[in-house]
């Protein structure tokens, strides 16, 4: 069986995990998790990183940052994972959601100035499969309404977006005010299992980030001796992961130029195999602003059946392919609150697109198999 996803492992993680422990320093914010922030802040060039334990807490943590009010309203794109809205959802905030665009599943720029009311804070572009969300646009309209921009970049480390306005590439994750990134072992790289990394780019969020990260105390601040003592001083809660995790991390990090050359050879060859192949599917759709970071490889099928049919049949030949979001819009948790908009494209993303198998220990020779009976299955 050719399993859907598997975590990798560089070699060094027990390593890195064995000198966390036996120098004694066990909870976050020590050496490894002061090495992994400040990696991220050099090579991408971050204003702050806080690791946390989860995507799903950093999401939580820019949602805390926005500073809502009860009935502010928050646009999301309805095709994305739970926490996404979830974040927002927490903090009193009333979820719009966005369709997905025709080309592929991220946001719909063109679609956003007609969600924004009075109420309207803040703009959620998820950047699926680590392809670019329309950021030039995006910006625009948030800064000509005064709108924040929380960027979620689970799934989209190392990846970038070229802006015609700066005349600049972009770092995923370095273009809203706030951005958020997962270490989960479905994303490229792992935390050992769980792990997430807030970034923030705006250096107003800074002081109020570590606050937040630290349980409502300013003991960032105390540790640094800018201050005496430290003290209860907002919001918080325990975000920050143990040592033990930011050292897995490390060992991840470090071969990180390696993880995404094997994966992105992985992707370009079943690019190149199904480009082959006529039936009606479509390959995934990177535009000329965006770059590939070989997060996922997905087709998109002509309707549910024909999907159904599809995944069933690669099971049959040990190929274990999966379908993604359903429709957040029209879940069972929201779909009474959703305002009765249609969101044809999300919904058609929720019925036709696949997933096939894409992690570092896949072989090319897996792939052709797997390219093989996706031909097969088609003739
Ligand atoms: C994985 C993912 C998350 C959640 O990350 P966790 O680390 O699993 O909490 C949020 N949003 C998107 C788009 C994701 O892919």
């Amino acid at each position: 069986m050719i399993n859907f996803n598997q975590p990798h492992l560089t070699g060094k993680e027990a390593h890195y995990m064995y000198e966390a422990v036996y120098e004694g320093k066990l909870s976050g914010n020590g050496k490894f998790t002061k090495r992994c922030q400040a990696w991220f802040e050099q090579r991408y060039g971050f204003a702050k990183t806080l690791l946390t334990t989860s995507g799903s807490d950093a999401l939580e943590m820019c949602a805390m940052l926005c500073n809502l009010k009860p009935g502010d309203e928050v646009i999301i794109p309805s095709y994305t994972f739970v926490s996404t809205a979830l974040a927002f959802l927490r903090e009193g905030a009333k979820v719009v959601f966005a369709d997905s665009m025709k080309r592929n599943p991220n946001l719909d720029a063109q679609t956003l100035e007609a969600l924004i009311t009075p109420r309207t804070r803040v703009i959620v572009p998820v950047h699926y499969a680590g392809v670019a969300c329309e950021m030039d646009a995006i910006m625009a309209v948030a800064s000509k309404h005064n709108l924040l921009v929380v960027e979620d970049a689970a799934q989209a480390i190392d990846s970038y977006y070229t802006s015609n306005i700066q005349h600049k590439i972009l770092p995923l994750g370095g273009i809203g005010h706030l951005a958020a990134f997962s270490f989960h072992e479905t994303k490229n790289i792992t935390a050992g299992g769980e792990g997430g990394l807030l970034v923030v780019n705006d250096e107003r969020f800074i002081r109020r980030a570590e606050i937040i990260w630290e349980k409502g105390t300013n003991r960032a601040e105390f540790f640094r001796g800018e201050v005496n003592k430290y003290g209860w001083v907002d919001m918080g809660s325990s975000f920050l992961p143990a040592e033990i995790n930011a050292a897995f991390l490390w060992a991840q990090l470090e071969n990180l130029d390696d993880i995404q050359a094997k994966r992105k050879q992985l992707w370009n060859r079943y690019y190149d195999n199904l480009s082959k192949v006529h039936a009606s599917f479509s390959l995934p759709d990177i535009p000329d602003y965006a770059t590939n970071n070989a997060h996922m490889f997905y087709l998109v099928l002509p309707d549910l059946e024909k999907r159904t049919a599809f995944i069933k049949y690669l099971k049959e030949h040990g190929i274990g392919a999966v379908f993604h979001y359903l429709s957040l819009h029209s879940s069972e948790y929201y779909r009474a609150r959703h305002d009765g908009r249609q969101l044809p494209e999300c919904d058609r993303y929720a019925d036709c697109l696949v997933r096939l198998p894409l992690f570092y220990d896949l072989t090319i020779e897996q792939v052709d198999f797997i390219c093989d009976t996706i031909r097969d299955f088609f003739a």
